[in-house]
């Protein structure tokens, strides 16, 4: 790859780097590709002066005395790559012409108690979280669905396997069905890889890489949901986090939003708590607002709720609003059940008559097993054991770091194979990705070159009205890289970073 060439290139020329990266992380500000600091992750306000009023720097010294006043930084440049990474055509088409019938999958998982009900039998034994989510799955069942209009936003995301002949193929890591981040921000950055490229005087290689629209697809996804909604004065809520790093990539959709004349609101789980309620026709209403839509950007996590935030949960999922995700589909991208789709057979569950979406969807999985108690799991605890380096041990979470690999494989098997909390993890295939080059830009990071793989993350939105798909679409593509000598990723995690594809 002609990156790779101008990357030793720059190893040798310091000052070339510094240059470089600093342009790119200035027409990354500019174009949007921004993150909030550790230091005001929900502010947009650093420094508090006594008078209210502090006087605009107009010479240095005045901004050096600012500086010193100040708390920390506002915003910074979402973390990436300086340079795209090089995706064969192939396995990016791939990925993208199977993600409708991921969308399709999930979809029909969600509406499939009997199905969800078997396959986290064990898991809700030994893993309390899953149990919570199973248990408000098991009550809104009870009382009887009370919204036809179900939307989804579900990333799954793939890393490619090398095979001995040096090929390589696609290998889905997991399916998002609620953690599902990362649109608006990736899709500014293609701006800046393919401007980097050109000064770099590669000006085919910026030609490769593709436009990224993901916040036009999930704002089609959520429009479509809100317009079905049929209240024309209802609003879209984000539930959001605690924390709020990511929210420049929700205001690239929020901010479209608006433009359509649709009202959004940002909430968190407490303000739901506190000031929510629904009416007896189960509308879902929030300080005098009725509620269309509740898109979740929060809540897959256990130490995303106390004891009393999962009344809010349940709150709104027995609302007549309509959930991005709702619960049924939130399990749907749980391990365990991901797990147990690669098992023969059971995708045919999913897609009786339809021979060709299997095949492709199946194509995708890489080898994952039970430690479910009896024979089955005890092989996979043996295996586990015997070559922990070929596999990953994954519990029933989300947002990376939480997985386990080589020699942790067996000391955390050692501790569990011999009673029912083993059921709270699944072990899977490791992938081998190829190993690339590349700079990765991330405040604070001093500009080395590292030794990195990717990982391809594809979009996907729908909306379904009663039986009928309405809207089903691909929105766009997330890629996000880290350095080998991790075995876990995550951008908040601070490992990985966003990157695009340069397509070959
Ligand atoms: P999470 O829900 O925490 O994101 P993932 O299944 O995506 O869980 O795993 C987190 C990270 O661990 C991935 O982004 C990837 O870097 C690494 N990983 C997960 N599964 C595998 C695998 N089978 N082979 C290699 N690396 C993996
Ligand atoms: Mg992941």
């Amino acid at each position: 790859m002609a990156t790779n060439e101008i990357l030793r290139g720059l190893m040798i020329n310091p000052e070339r780097l510094k240059d470089l990266a600093t342009e790119a992380k200035e027409f990354a500000l500019q174009h949007g590709v921004l993150f909030r600091t550790n230091e005001t992750p929900n502010s947009s306000e650093d420094f508090f002066p006594p008078n209210g009023a502090w006087p605009w720097p107009s010479t240095l010294d005045d901004a050096v005395l600012v500086t010193e006043f100040r708390q920390g930084i506002v915003a910074t440049y979402a973390p990436f790559t300086l340079f795209p990474s090089p995706v064969p055509k192939a396995v990016f088409h791939q990925a993208l012409a199977v993600q409708t019938h991921f969308n399709t999958l999930v979809d029909k998982i969600s509406q499939d108690p009997g199905f969800l009900e078997e396959a986290l039998a064990s898991t809700i034994q030994a893993d309390d979280f899953t149990a919570k989510l199973l248990g408000i799955y098991r009550q809104v069942q009870h009382e009887g669905r009370t919204q036809s209009i179900m939307m989804g936003v579900n990333r799954s995301d793939y890393m490619l396997d090398q095979r001995e002949d040096r090929t390589s193929s696609l290998k889905q890591i997991e399916i998002n069905t609620i953690a599902a981040g990362g649109f608006g921000v990736a899709d500014h950055l293609p701006v800046v890889h393919r401007h980097i490229l050109r000064l770099a005087g590669l000006l085919e290689e910026s030609q490769c890489v593709p436009d990224n629209n993901s916040t036009a697809g999930i704002v089609r996804a959520l429009a479509k949901a809100w317009e079905l909604y049929g209240q024309q004065k209802a609003a879209i809520m984000f539930l959001v986090e605690d924390v709020q790093f990511f929210i420049y990539s929700h205001r690239h959709v929020d901010s479209e939003l608006w433009k359509r004349g649709i009202p959004v609101i940002r909430r968190k789980f407490e303000d739901v708590l506190k000031a929510g309620f629904l009416d007896r026709n189960k509308k879902l209403f929030l300080d005098g607002l009725e509620v269309a839509v509740v898109f979740y950007r929060y809540g897959y996590m256990p130490n995303h709720y106390k004891e009393k935030t999962w009344e809010a949960r349940l709150l709104m999922e027995r609302s007549l609003a309509v959930k991005c995700p709702d619960i049924g589909t939130h399990l749907a991208g749980t391990k365990k059940v991901q797990q147990e789709l690669a098992r023969p057979g059971v995708l045919e569950r999913f897609f009786p008559d339809q021979p060709q979406v299997v095949e492709q969807i199946r194509a995708t999985f890489a080898g994952q097993y039970t430690l479910d108690m009896g024979p089955e799991g005890d092989q996979t605890v043996a295996m586990g054991l015997a070559k922990p380096d070929e596999f990953v041990l994954k519990p029933q979470r989300e947002g990376g770091g939480n997985n386990f690999f080589g020699e942790d494989i067996v000391r955390m098997l050692e501790e569990v194979k011999g009673d029912k909390r083993r059921a709270a993890y699944i072990l899977m295939d490791r992938i081998r990705p190829k190993v690339e080059h590349n700079v990765l830009l991330r405040r604070g990071l001093p500009l080395q070159l590292s030794s990195v793989c990717y990982e391809i993350g594809v979009l996907g939105a729908y909306v379904r009205h009663g039986g009928e798909m309405v809207l089903n679409e691909v929105a766009g593509q997330i890629l996000r890289t880290k350095s080998i000598e991790h075995g876990d990723g995550g951008i908040c995690s601070g490992v990985s970073v966003f990157d695009s594809p340069l397509i070959y």
